[in-house]
């Protein structure tokens, strides 16, 4: 074995690299782009650390090209995906079937193979997401969601089974926003005896924002406002999502900040709200729960090393 000194790697990672061979059992993450996720990092840990033949690896794919390339994995006998941005919502149509979660989601972040040669589709984003609220005491509080896209649906979900008072989406797009409220509202609960939340939308440009913010226990960034991209933009003022004065106005030190964004560690809307005193809770947490539920459906062992894929992780971002 090269020494560690020499190739940069750790005994890990030269470890995982050795063992890539002909039986060796394939899972990966197809999105677009995939080259900064660190999925492929958390995941290789956990498989090694387990003694496992597999290898799990980064996919990118076109939106037009979905079906194609999941067939196609398919029959080169993969034996799980995770879906991430643009697929997460029409990955559901190339399923034979998904799980009650990923139909009240509306979105699927984990394909697992059938009996019948084809994909079974769920959302393990949900268990990741409420992962780092565990032990936040929410009930009765008022929580803001910051987007309307593909996360946002698994954090909603996963906001009304907490017995909040109200959960309020604030997006910039009119058209997403409604169907995602009127989807939402529509999906029998996971617990059929909780009390349904009031959910509302707000438009950006709302007059309310200043006292939805102002009164909210809990908001959740699930736009991508903030997160490092190539070029990054110079004004710190478009890193925040909305732009910093809404922030400035209206943010009180009682509300807990959780942005669903990794890197950077904080992000500029994080450190805004350290600067106000705000309890904050970052995206890695999320990462590697979703991650580690996903692993668990594929691989059908139920302890999975949560702690080796945190250090992985923590390692891959230089924390
Ligand atoms: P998505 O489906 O593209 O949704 C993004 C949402 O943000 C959309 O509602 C979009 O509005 C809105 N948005 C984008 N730019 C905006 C801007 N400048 N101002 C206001 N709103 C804006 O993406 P996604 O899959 O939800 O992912 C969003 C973020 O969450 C990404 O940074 C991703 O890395 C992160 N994420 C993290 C985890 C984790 O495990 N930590 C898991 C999932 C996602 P439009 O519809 O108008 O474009």
């Amino acid at each position: 074995m090269v020494p560690e000194q020499l190739t940069g790697q750790s005994g890990l990672e030269t470890k995982i690299m050795s063992m890539i061979g002909g039986k060796t059992k394939l899972i990966g993450l197809l999105g677009q782009p995939v080259s900064h996720s660190i999925s492929p990092v958390i995941h290789n840990a956990a498989l090694a650390a387990m003694d496992l033949d597999w290898c799990y690896i980064g996919l990118p794919c076109d939106r037009q090209d979905l079906n194609t390339v999941c067939k196609a994995l398919k029959a080169l006998n993969f034996q799980g995906l995770n879906v991430t941005i643009p697929h997460k919502e029409k990955a559901r149509d190339i399923c034979d079937t998904t799980s009650s979660l990923a139909k009240r989601v509306g979105a699927v972040n984990t394909l697992v193979p059938n009996t019948q040669g084809g994909w079974h589709g769920t959302n393990t984003d949900v268990e990741g997401f409420l992962s780092p609220l565990k032990e936040k005491k929410l009930k009765g509080e008022n929580a803001v969601v910051l987007g309307s896209g593909g996360s946002a649906r698994a954090v909603v979900a996963g906001l009304q089974d907490l017995n909040l008072q109200q959960i309020c989406i604030v997006s910039r797009n009119k058209k997403k926003l409604q169907s995602l409220i009127e989807q939402l509202n529509q999906q029998p609960l996971n617990n059929s005896n909780s009390k349904r939340t009031t959910l509302k939308g707000a438009l950006e440009n709302n007059i309310e924002l200043h006292e939805l913010i102002n009164n909210a226990g809990l908001i959740i960034n699930t736009t991508p406002v903030g997160m490092n991209t190539n070029p990054q933009p110079t004004n710190i003022a478009d890193l925040i999502p909305f732009g910093e004065k809404i922030w400035n106005e209206s943010l009180t030190p009682s509300t807990i900040l959780y942005d669903l964004i990794y890197t950077p560690r904080p992000t500029e809307w994080l450190k805004l709200g350290a600067k106000v005193g705000c309890q904050q809770i970052d995206g890695l947490e999320m990462l590697i729960q979703q991650g580690a539920a996903s692993l668990k459906l594929w691989c059908g062992i139920k302890e999975i090393p949560i702690e080796i894929m945190r250090r992985a992780a923590k390692r891959s971002l230089s924390i």
